[in-house]
């Protein structure tokens, strides 16, 4: 009886032990269970507070890889991105989206939202691969793929991972638009460089192309680049500055090749591998073995007045960033353009005489004063036309201005481009020949006054006085060398007219 008793009392307290053990069992999972919760909660706290720190794309997404392995160690994670990574410091992968339909990782993306895709059938929590996008308020970024041969995700992690992904998402869009916001305050910062050069009011039109083409070469770190300008008469475009002399002021005609294609069109292009690009056949391309092109127009006034090429040897090598900068960096070469052929422009009608095209008195003036100055000698003849008051009178003053257009065309023509022929007074003209004496100087002369009697019509005659000066003198000056001129020109006249005379 008390055996059984005994045996009785001994099941009592082994169930009871069973009982005790069962719940220190259950003790200890909710112990190790409420452990990692803890630990999850921790890793969340850390890491939202690490990532909202990070400024730049690379630590955000290595933070976000640490904390997942800090919490799942044996788990591999992969990086998907839909953009362009330059890290070279994580294991990024390009989201394939030609990839199969079922690809968890491309529906994530797609989705938007995580997926989770068990391993196994049974019931009850079940494990499997996780795939998590990232994302911010303005899009989704890519997607952390995690996976593993052993130690695999429960479906009761999934909340853990998605409060994750979703810190990092916001956390990367922020650290995007940050680098961002760089690279457009780098880009303005450029831009407002060059304008600021290219605007210089002492720029010329050649040396705003010689700079635009280096700085071009340097932004962009191009081997080659090409500055063609529209020659409107010829039809053509001029290379007019280039780091490649093969093409130095070489000519196309406006159809021909990528140049062609852009004044036609008046759009910019991006080639990416002129090798599988045979639609477009280019000496600059052929010449300087290049697979990569940007090119834009350069427009003013909605007329392509130029075109910029920039190539590079390698395929893929400018970004559609370069294709953008380039095209607003050639606005602001055009308006650089422009201001410079104003310039010029401006600076000749001051020194050029409306009716006949020649040199105002001023700028003649100015030119023998510097050649004074530096030459050993020079001379002057001042041209008079003869009864030029009887010719208004019998022909009236639009035929008289068509002679005077006559006699310094005749005058144009008949000397070098060194000499400066200037319209002195009326009827008066004058010619300064820098270097030239003074016999050779008559000579010339009495070419002008021969040409006048054949070619003006109706028909006039003109008389010249010369001078000239030489170093030896005591006293060189523009006023004497006028003054003598004019004295035999006097001479001239009273002579009969339609004669030379040296003074
Ligand atoms: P000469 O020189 O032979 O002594 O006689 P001239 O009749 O030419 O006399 P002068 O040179 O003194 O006269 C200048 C005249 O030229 C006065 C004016 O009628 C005319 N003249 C001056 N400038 C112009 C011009 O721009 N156009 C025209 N049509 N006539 C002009
Ligand atoms: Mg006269
Ligand atoms: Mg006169």
């Amino acid at each position: 009886m008390s055996s059984l008793y005994t045996i009785a009392e001994s099941l009592k307290s082994s169930v009871y032990l069973l009982a005790e053990r069962r719940k220190y069992e259950q003790l200890v999972r909710h112990n190790q269970q409420s452990e990692r919760e803890s630990k999850k909660q921790e890793v969340l706290f850390e890491a939202s507070k690490k990532l909202h720190a990070k400024i730049d794309v690379d630590s955000v997404l290595t933070e976000v890889i640490e904390s997942i392995h800090s919490v799942y160690p044996n788990i591999e994670v992969d990086l998907l991105l839909s953009q362009d990574s330059h890290s070279t410091s994580l294991p990024v992968k390009p989201l394939n989206f030609q990839s199969l339909e079922d690809d968890i990782s491309t529906r994530a993306f797609m989705e938007g939202h995580v997926i989770f895709e068990p391993t196994s059938d049974t019931d009850g929590p079940s494990y499997g691969n996780i795939a998590v996008p990232l994302s911010g308020k303005q899009g989704v970024y890519g997607v952390l793929y995690l996976h593993s041969a052993y130690d695999l995700i429960h479906s009761t992690d999934l909340q853990f991972i998605s409060v994750l992904a979703d810190t990092a998402g916001s956390a990367f869009e922020n650290a995007k638009l940050y680098e961002q916001s760089n690279l457009l305050i780098n880009e303005l910062r450029l831009i407002n460089e060059i304008t600021k050069q290219l605007n210089q009011q002492s720029l010329r039109l050649n040396e705003i192309f010689n700079f635009a083409s280096s700085e071009l070469l340097s932004i962009f770190g191009a081997d080659y680049c090409c500055i063609l300008q529209t020659d409107k008469n010829e039809e053509k475009l001029v290379v007019q500055a280039t780091n490649l002399p093969a093409m130095y002021h070489e000519t196309f005609t406006l159809d021909e090749g990528f140049s062609g294609l852009i004044y036609t069109t008046k759009e910019p292009i991006i080639i990416s591998d002129y090798w599988q690009n045979n639609k477009v056949s280019s000496t600059l391309m052929d010449r300087s073995q290049s697979r990569s092109l940007i090119g834009s127009p350069i427009l003013v006034n909605g007329e392509v007045v130029g075109v910029i090429l920039v190539v590079h040897s390698k395929p893929n090598f400018f970004s559609y960033d370069n294709y953008k900068l380039l095209q607003v960096l050639s606005g602001h070469i055009g308006l650089a353009m422009t201001n410079a052929s104003l310039h010029a422009e401006v600076k000749r009608m001051v020194i050029t005489d409306n009716l006949t095209g020649l040199y105002a008195r001023h700028y003649l003036d100015e030119q023998a004063n510097l050649m004074q100055k530096k030459d050993f000698c020079g001379s002057l003849i001042v041209v008079d036309i003869d009864n030029f008051k009887r010719v208004n009178d019998t022909y009236g003053h639009q035929i008289g201005d068509k002679i005077l257009i006559q006699v310094s065309h005749i005058i144009k023509t008949s000397i070098r481009d060194t000499d400066i022929a200037a319209r002195w007074g009326g009827e008066e003209l004058a010619v300064y020949l820098p270097q030239v004496a003074k016999d050779q100087t008559v000579r010339i002369a009495e070419r002008i006054r021969t040409r006048v009697i054949q070619e003006t019509n109706p028909q006039v005659t003109v008389s010249c006085g010369v001078s000239d000066w030489n170093w030896e003198e005591d006293k060189i000056s523009v006023e004497s060398l006028f003054y003598r001129a004019d004295m035999a020109l006097y001479q001239a006249k009273n002579n009969g007219r339609n004669q030379i005379q040296i003074g």
